[in-house]
């Protein structure tokens, strides 16, 4: 059976941190634009934390929402694309072909997760930090829509390695950069086909619900609600 890919978030464990968002740019190249194209709107991150607040100042609680591409089984972004830059693959995964995109922006538009970025500019990287670039990682350039892909290139560098040791890819071997990040071990990947895996446990838990799950999208990605920091049972190696 193929593999289908996944993420479980649990809000209960988000601090807010951002470390993953930090990484995530590391890993896959994402272009800081600067505070002059930031207030155009035209920031880039593939995942960003939202902040809601509770209550009424000093009693106020903070809330985290950490959101990145959804990766859809019924995604909004693929009927629309008029080259096929958007697309599903065998693995579940909503893949952005770069050099098939030809910038029409209908894909953002129709994203109720705005997880999609318009490359307004071919980006700088000022030296030393053109040494920081991932080189298994392509950089984007003008006039190219991009996005979280799980970390694409971490799924297939441990598929390559599990085909040449002639054994199937073991749950928890694949992390992309985000979840690697995140300390308080909020973001859990793995294959939703698999029913030992973590994610597919968690993504049974009664906690599990979808961002905007009530569009249809079918997203792969679930978040565990809040139940005020107590309801931690569901996770392995919890007190
Ligand atoms: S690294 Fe983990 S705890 Fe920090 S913001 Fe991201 S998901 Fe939340």
């Amino acid at each position: 059976m193929p593999h289908r890919w996944g993420m479980v978030v649990d809000l209960d464990r988000c601090t807010g941190c951002e470390a993953c968002v930090v990484a995530c740019r590391a890993e896959n190249n994402v272009p800081t634009v600067g505070e002059a194209e930031a207030a155009r709107g035209r920031a880039i991150h593939w995942i960003r934390v939202e902040r809601y607040v509770d209550g009424e100042f000093p009693d106020v609680r903070v809330k985290f929402l950490p959101v990145f591409c959804q990766h859809c089984d019924a995604a909004p972004c693929e009927p629309v694309c008029p080259t096929y830059a958007s697309y599903h693959t065998a693995d579940g995964l909503n893949a952005q072909v770069y050099n098939r995109c030809i910038g029409t922006r209908y894909c953002a538009n129709a994203c109720p997760y705005t997880v999609r970025f318009f490359n307004f500019f071919n980006p700088v990287w000022e030296k030393p930090l053109h040494l920081q670039l991932n080189p298994d990682v392509s950089v984007r350039e003008v006039g190219v829509m991009e996005k979280c892909t799980f970390c694409v290139q971490r799924i297939k560098a441990a598929e390559i390695a599990a085909k040449a040791e002639d054994r199937p890819l073991r749950d928890g071997e694949v992390v992309p950069a985000c979840a690697q990040a995140c300390p308080s071990r909020a973001l859990v990947f793995g294959d939703l086909n698999d029913p030992d895996s973590e994610a597919s446990r968690l993504a049974g838990s009664h906690r599990a619900t979808h961002l905007l799950g009530e569009l249809g999208t079918q997203p792969k990605v679930f978040y565990l609600q809040r139940e005020g920091g107590h309801d931690r049972q569901d996770r392995e190696g919890d007190q």
